[in-house]
């Protein structure tokens, strides 16, 4: 009976020890099937040599101030957000293109021009939004519906326009919810950076000088390096062809 009754026991911790394998198993081919299809997100899908080339436009410029409210000078800041953007898609793998580093005035239809020569895959263009109404905030991103052929375009392929839209839906997400910024949405617009730049372009207003509360927020080097994080994962994003998830701790808005 004791001999019985050891070998019943050695029986089932056999049977245990053979289920736990199998599970053990199990579980290694699930995890390496997962790791199979869930793409590495945080590779750029190009080769360096290939990275997609960035139009980054720092509004106004030279005798061209742009706005200026509470202590801020438009060209001022948006070339400190330009310098930003430029070094965080650096980091990102992308190769950047800064329509100016410098104060120096430039026509707008240069600006489009630049992007033209250097057959950009996209171009962002940074300003800072005014109002009358001092209580206004937020930022707002525009794109152009009336835009024509992207560059080296295949048939198949979106068209600019429509390209243009999802770029500014990408960026205005990411941008306002990077900083926790009143989300104004995209919007339709025929500016001449947005309409005639021959890429998918967008031009965003990252915030209103003009409202007390944001001009002093827009002012600290931490909100403008995550507004610019969230521009430059905006752009990527784009650029990858594919949604990444959003960082930990952000909120997610629905679009
Ligand atoms: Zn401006």
């Amino acid at each position: 009976m004791r001999l019985f009754l050891s070998s019943f026991r050695s029986a089932l911790a056999g049977i245990s020890s053979l289920i736990t394998l199998i599970l053990g198993v199990l579980a290694l081919g699930w995890v390496s099937w997962r790791l199979e299809t869930i793409p590495d997100l945080s590779l750029p899908p190009w080769e360096a040599a290939d990275a997609p080339l960035v139009v980054v436009d720092a509004g106004h410029g030279g005798h061209d101030g742009g706005a200026v409210a509470n202590g801020i000078v438009e060209k001022a800041l948006s070339l400190q957000l330009a310098r930003l953007l430029q070094e965080q898609l650096g980091e990102a793998g992308v190769r950047v293109l800064m329509t100016r580093s410098t104060d120096r005035f430039l026509e707008l239809e240069e600006r489009c021009q630049m992007a033209a020569e250097a057959r950009a895959a996209a171009f962002v263009s940074l300003h800072l939004n005014t109002s009358s109404a001092p209580e206004v905030s937020g930022i707002e991103t525009y794109y152009s519906s009336q835009a024509g052929p992207v560059f080296g375009q295949l048939r198949g392929e979106p068209r600019k326009a429509q390209a243009a839209e999802a770029l500014a839906r990408l960026v205005q997400r990411r941008a306002a919810t990077a900083v926790a910024a009143e989300d104004r949405g995209i919007k339709d617009s025929q500016i001449v950076v947005v309409r005639r730049t021959p890429c998918p372009a967008v031009l965003v207003e990252c915030g209103f000088l003009t409202n007390k509360a944001e001009a002093e927020r827009l002012s600290r080097k931490s909100h403008q390096k995550q507004l610019i994080q969230g521009i430059s994962e905006g752009v990527v994003e784009f650029l990858k062809g594919r949604p990444m998830p959003l960082p930990v701790g952000r909120m997610q808005l629905d679009y």
